[in-house]
């Protein structure tokens, strides 16, 4: 059997590795905790429930028109309207199967081979590979060490002629960062001076913390949509814990969005149609669920920081959005991956290795699980890395006594 080189370059992705290596631990009863998860595990929307059953129930589940039916993208319209003070036309509008598929079309229809995109660290895994298999070069520039905020003189000190986008994530997967709002008038300046797509993944732009709110690209946008570089990811995955419906959207200027319905029509025709139903039910429908998962992560949050800040040498940055934090445990192993594996191990805790997200020496630990799971997985944690605990711990009903410190 022969593998193309292209996909012989692309990386597994180590999050829906380690959700099956814990899946098949817990079918082995094992008591593992998953500080790993990549979704809230809130309840789809109601609203979003009943319109999907309502399509369902017609027996009419047909194909869609390739970029998402009118009343899914009239519902994005106003969404748009409502959270970005932008009025965009539906031209400007493509829905597809996720947030992630919505950014492998938009990367298929701006890269040329050997053509950059820078990407700042820590970044969501899926960036790198997404350029690569477009034949395109990521470019990784790092941000300040410790806030994880990226610097408008990095990226400018990473551009090339080649640069053909840059892709911005605040709230961040996997820090939790929220980008200041300085950062983004500069970078939004700096693109639309040099003619870079500024690319930014909003898809957790509601879960922000502390009072503080989303500040979108195009507040300092000067130029009409149709001439800006902006383009904007979005979907209904983690607000409305609509993770498994597979709905993101593209809004970007028509002529990207006319090719982009192109590629899509000849890979997967259209969304979901079900899926699309629902997610103008969850769009349209009672908004309070965002806010209470937000005030929920808020707490989570607050717990997950406190119980990491009392293991000795652990440095934590607290987030201000999402539900991830990377905290930086380079003090116990500088291999992220080795830690990770130690931990599951050893204490039956799922993390992810920092180093998939460009920040080696670091974990991403999500807390959109219950405080149990927050609070027992971190004194497992600790437990297992640090030297002045108890010798001894309690896993479900099996008593641990720890022989490697
Ligand atoms: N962008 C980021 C930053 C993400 O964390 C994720 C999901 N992990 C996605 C995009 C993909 O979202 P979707 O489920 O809509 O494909």
């Amino acid at each position: 059997m022969s593998i193309s080189q292209l996909a012989r370059s692309i990386a597994d992705s180590p999050t829906l590795r380690l959700n099956e290596q814990a899946r098949v631990l817990r079918e082995k009863g094992e008591p593992v905790i998953h500080l790993g998860a990549g979704e809230p595990k809130s309840k789809v929307p109601m609203d979003a429930i009943r319109s999907a059953a309502a399509q369902v129930t017609t027996g009419e589940v047909r194909y869609t028109p390739t970029d998402g039916i009118p009343e899914l993208k009239k519902a994005i319209i106003r969404y748009m309207e409502e959270n970005y003070g932008k009025f965009v036309s539906p031209e400007n509008v493509i829905v597809s199967g996720g947030a992630k598929q919505a950014l492998s079309v938009l990367l298929t229809v701006l890269v040329n081979p050997q053509d950059e995109v820078i990407i700042t660290t820590p970044y969501w895994v899926s960036y790198p590979e997404m350029v690569k298999m477009v034949y395109g070069v990521p470019v990784i520039v790092p941000s300040e060490d410790g806030r994880f905020q990226p610097r408008i003189q990095d990226i400018k000190a990473s551009v090339s002629s080649y640069t053909k986008a840059i892709i911005l994530n605040s709230p961040n997967n996997p820090s939790g960062a929220v980008f200041s709002e300085d950062f983004i008038a500069e970078i939004v300046e700096f693109c639309e001076a040099k003619g870079i797509y500024l690319i930014t993944d909003d898809i957790y732009h509601k879960l922000i913390f502390d009072g503080k709110t989303f500040c979108p690209a195009y507040r300092f946008v000067k130029k009409d949509l149709e001439d800006s570089k902006i383009i904007v990811i979005n979907g209904v995955s983690k607000l409305y814990a609509m993770t498994g419906f597979r709905i993101g959207w593209t809004v970007a200027p028509k002529k990207i969005v006319e090719v982009m319905i192109n590629v899509q029509a000849q890979t997967t025709s259209c969304p979901s149609t079900i899926s699309q139903v629902a997610s103008v039910g969850a769009l349209n429908g009672v908004q309070s669920g965002v806010e209470s998962l937000r005030y929920t992560l808020q707490n989570n949050r607050d717990i997950m920081v406190q119980e990491l800040k009392s293991i000795d040498g652990v440095h934590i940055t607290k987030p201000g959005g999402t539900f991830y934090c990377l905290p930086d445990f380079r003090a116990f192993n500088k291999s992220s991956v080795e830690l990770c594996h130690f931990l599951l191990n050893k204490v039956r805790v799922v993390t992810v290795p920092g180093k998939e997200f460009g920040m080696e020496g670091y974990l991403r630990l999500s807390y959109c699980g219950t405080v149990k799971d927050i609070t027992e997985g971190v004194a497992r944690i600790k437990w297992a890395l640090d030297p002045n605990a108890p010798n001894e711990i309690f896993i479900g009903d099996r008593k641990l006594v720890r022989d490697w410190l």
